[in-house]
């Protein structure tokens, strides 16, 4: 969104001709930013339908279970709305991340259990799709796409989460593989993946550079030496299978390793810049759907002789849930569209994932308050958008996490 002189503009009015305020120019509009294309509103459509008509419906089902939701995701599968981001080369579809995360936010808007589960599966592919070579992408991406598999990231441990470079898994070369032991933690898809991402230690030096202490492994989930743990049972998302992994004596061929040995924590965190856009656009899809319940139910519920709409209070709390989920969306398609542009997107994605993540926290708390003591109840469905909103501000980079890197990205922009 420019003027013919490169600057961009202060703010845009929609539908009528802009000029620049630096330099009296006419801005044009790129055609994304006022409207989707048929082909995104089609995506759209078949996701919004497939969350309504087939994932709502099963979704309490599936919390109170917490049993992982196969045919779901086989349909999904089978209709293309996973693996969308899959380079066409390699049998997917190619889809850019903006397009992705349309398609992402009307997943979680019908389940974000569900969502997690699928987009998993894309922080899992990230790392081979940016670091992987011919080969690896033809192996491990290729197969995604013939059937429904899903993968996993395999990176935080019992004891490292936020502190990336902490972590102790350990891979040591012999010969043509390596041999990895340790131990992961709070594995997603850690019981149905296929194959996974993994991130190890080689060099044991503990004065070695962070960037150059690890590396970046694909493996094959039926490696002998691999213990799949027990599924976790979390607040929410519970039908999302979380799990920790053992790793003894797990021997890798050399071949399955990402780029070069030293290269894996470069990866494992610019998978990141990826996959925090779709992960704010499905806390925004949450935050949507908890914005319909309460707004619908507000129009319904009547007190003291009138709708509580019409009550200021809870008028006012809808438009700041309003506000909140509006804002949430365009700083997911920001982050998103940075990626389609090339561009170093880290602060974009940060601040996504933050904002989102919090607004998730704040209108589902903000929906169960509207609908009162029903809100505490698990016949709604606001309690459940409650408890699964939680883990967007944890997983991906803690909302502290994010806080970091949102300012060394802002000051770092200042001391140039
Ligand atoms: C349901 C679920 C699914 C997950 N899926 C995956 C997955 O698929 N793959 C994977 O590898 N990991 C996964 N994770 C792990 C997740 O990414 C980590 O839990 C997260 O990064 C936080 O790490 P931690 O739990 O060790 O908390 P800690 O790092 O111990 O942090 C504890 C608290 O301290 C704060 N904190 C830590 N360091 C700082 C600091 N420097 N400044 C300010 N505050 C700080 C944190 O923000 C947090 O509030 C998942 C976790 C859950 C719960």
């Amino acid at each position: 969104l420019l003027c013919d002189k490169m600057h961009r503009p202060y703010f845009v009015l929609k539908y009528i001709p802009n000029v620049c305020l630096m330099c009296s120019s006419w801005v044009f509009l790129l055609s994304w930013f006022t409207e989707l294309t048929d082909q995104q509103k089609e995506f759209q459509q078949l996701a919004r339908k497939y969350a309504r008509e087939e994932i709502i419906p099963a979704a309490a089902a599936y919390d109170r279970s917490g049993e992982y939701p196969v045919p779901i995701i086989k349909k999904a599968w089978e209709l293309g709305l996973m693996n969308s981001h899959i380079p066409q080369e390699y049998g997917g579809m190619g889809l850019s991340s903006f397009d992705s995360c349309l398609i992402t936010e009307e997943l979680a808007y019908g389940c974000t259990g569900v969502q997690t589960a699928i987009e998993a599966n894309s922080l899992g592919q990230m790392p081979v799709i940016i670091a992987g070579s011919d080969t690896q992408k033809r192996k491990y991406l290729g197969r995604m796409t013939e059937e429904p598999l899903m993968c996993a990231y395999c990176v935080t441990e019992p004891g490292a989460g936020s502190d990336v470079a902490g972590l102790r898994t350990r891979a040591v070369r012999m010969g043509d593989e390596y041999v990895v032991n340790g131990q992961k933690m709070w594995i997603t898809n850690g019981g149905k993946a296929n194959w996974y991402f993994l991130l190890a230690r080689t060099n044991p030096d503990p004065k070695c550079p962070t960037s150059k202490a690890f590396t970046g492994f694909i493996v094959d989930a039926d490696t002998p030496g691999i213990q799949i743990g027990r599924k976790e049972m979390n607040m929410g998302q519970r039908c999302s299978d979380t799990r920790g992994i053992t790793f003894e004596d797990v021997r890798i061929p050399k071949e399955n390793v990402l780029i070069a040995e030293g290269s894996g924590f470069k990866i494992a965190m610019g998978a990141f810049d990826n996959t925090r856009p779709p992960v704010a656009a499905g806390a925004t899809g949450l935050a949507q759907r908890a914005l319909d319940e309460a707004t619908n139910y507000a129009l319904e519920r009547k007190t003291f002789g009138k709708v509580i709409a019409e009550h200021q209070a809870v008028s006012f709390l809808l438009a700041e849930m309003a506000m909140k989920v509006e804002l949430a969306r365009m700083a997911y398609q920001r982050s998103a569209w940075e990626v389609d542009q090339g561009r170093k997107n880290t602060y974009y994605a940060s601040i996504a994932k933050a904002f989102a993540g919090d607004i998730a926290n704040q209108v589902a708390t903000d929906a169960v308050q509207i609908f009162g003591g029903n809100g505490f109840n698990s016949e709604y469905p606001v309690e459940k958008l409650m408890r699964d909103a939680k883990i967007y501000q944890i997983y991906e980079g803690t909302a502290q996490i994010q806080r970091l890197i949102i300012a060394r990205e802002h000051l770092g922009r200042y001391k140039k």
